[in-house]
């Protein structure tokens, strides 16, 4: 049962759910979106994409060539490797830093290697990374950057530039749970003239990945309302079955559809107003020395914890296997995989404050 709570789309009030079940989308919808890109993100080309991997896809495509090496976050969604590989390109994982989540300069500094030609910088569920040393290491080693901007839109890095307007491309996703959220949907902005010719998405989505993403708040809230009988989760499991549900980590890679047009005209709005909603991450976290335990007095007083960012080096578990993960390199990543909590979404803020003594606690006792 506890495991069907997170990903509901707590974060979408009833307004939210109504307007993403009716409200209407028209052409201009998307042409809007791509000039709000353009001018936000100081960019030549914008391309909206069914989701988030198609868009890192595209970008990938069109500043390296087959076989190059990339650099990429230790510690990160499957959708991202899978961007990587459909591009025909060869992923470095870089281990992570326990304090944000992020590869830094000490560890980026004992890479050398002539393949690698670029990085992929994630700023992990909004924590930025020092941007000016890897910049530096970046301009040093000949490296394009890309932005993956799915945990971060809106952040500023600690010089005050905006994630997202210093790589050759920004990415955008506009998945489940991302910080702009329409379900799905995604978009890169290509910031420096690039050497291979890509093709923006021609077709339109698909009906039923269409009808999905105008249902999944409506079905999440019917499924949180029934958790209280019990029957959220058995809920949730049929709509999987039956295709009307998916998981976000199934949500296929497809370079070839453009987003829904509703979803388009739900992102600007949302992009619009990210500055306002504050710069706090998407997810706050913590680690501790034996999970199991905190997530069993956790449960003892009613907070049911799950679908941790990450449970594991490349997640889902379930595709962590295809990765080759190089668990020997990137320590740090598995050891976080295996003790981060992040405080849900889905209770409110006064509820969670409880959660956060019942943590807190803890970490002194272990200390
Ligand atoms: C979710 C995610 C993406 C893209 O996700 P889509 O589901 O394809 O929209 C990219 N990068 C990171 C770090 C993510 O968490």
């Amino acid at each position: 049962m506890k495991r069907f709570f997170l990903g509901l789309a707590a974060n979408y009030s009833k307004e939210d759910r109504r307007s993403q079940l009716f409200s209407l989308g028209r052409k201009e919808d998307l042409k809007d979106l791509e000039h709000f890109l353009l001018r936000k993100y100081n960019g030549e080309r914008a391309i909206l994409t069914k989701n988030g991997r198609s868009a890192l896809t595209l970008a990938l495509k069109a500043y390296f060539n087959k076989g190059d090496k990339i650099l990429v976050n230790g510690f990160t969604c499957y959708a991202v490797y899978e961007a990587v590989k459909a591009a025909d390109l060869d992923p470095v994982f870089v281990d992570i830093n326990k304090d944000d989540l992020n590869f830094d300069i000490e560890t980026l500094n004992k890479i050398s290697d002539p393949a690698i030609k670029g990085i992929i910088i994630q700023n992990t569920l909004g924590f930025p990374v020092d941007i000016a040393a890897i910049e530096q290491f970046a301009k040093k080693h000949d490296l394009v950057i890309i932005e993956d901007l799915a945990h971060c839109a809106g952040v500023k890095y600690q010089d005050g530039r905006e994630a997202g307007t210093v790589g050759a491309a920004a990415v955008l996703s506009f998945g489940k749970d991302k910080s702009i959220d329409t379900v799905s949907g995604g978009a890169v902005v290509l910031r420096h003239p690039c050497q291979n010719k890509i093709t923006a998405p021609s077709k339109s989505p698909k009906l039923s990945d269409h009808l999905r993403a105008r249902f999944y708040p409506t079905f999440g809230a019917i499924c949180r309302v029934l958790t209280h009988v019990h029957l959220g989760g058995i809920l949730m499991k049929c709509l999987v079955k039956i295709h009307w549900v998916e998981k976000s980590a199934d949500n296929k890679l497809d370079i070839s559809r453009k987003p829904s047009k509703f979803e388009a005209r739900r992102a600007l709005i949302q992009i619009k107003s990210l500055n306002k909603s504050g710069e706090k991450p998407i997810r706050e976290f913590y680690l501790v020395k034996n999970r199991d335990e905190v997530l069993k007095k956790l449960k003892k007083s009613g907070f049911y914890f799950d679908g941790f960012w990450y449970e594991k080096p490349i997640s889902p578990a379930r595709y962590y296997q295809k990765t080759n993960f190089p668990e020997e390199e990137c320590k740090n990543a598995v050891y976080i995989s295996e003790h981060i909590i992040n405080l849900p979404t889905y209770y409110r803020k006064n509820n969670l404050k409880k959660a956060r003594e019942i943590i807190e606690k803890h970490l002194e006792d272990q200390a």
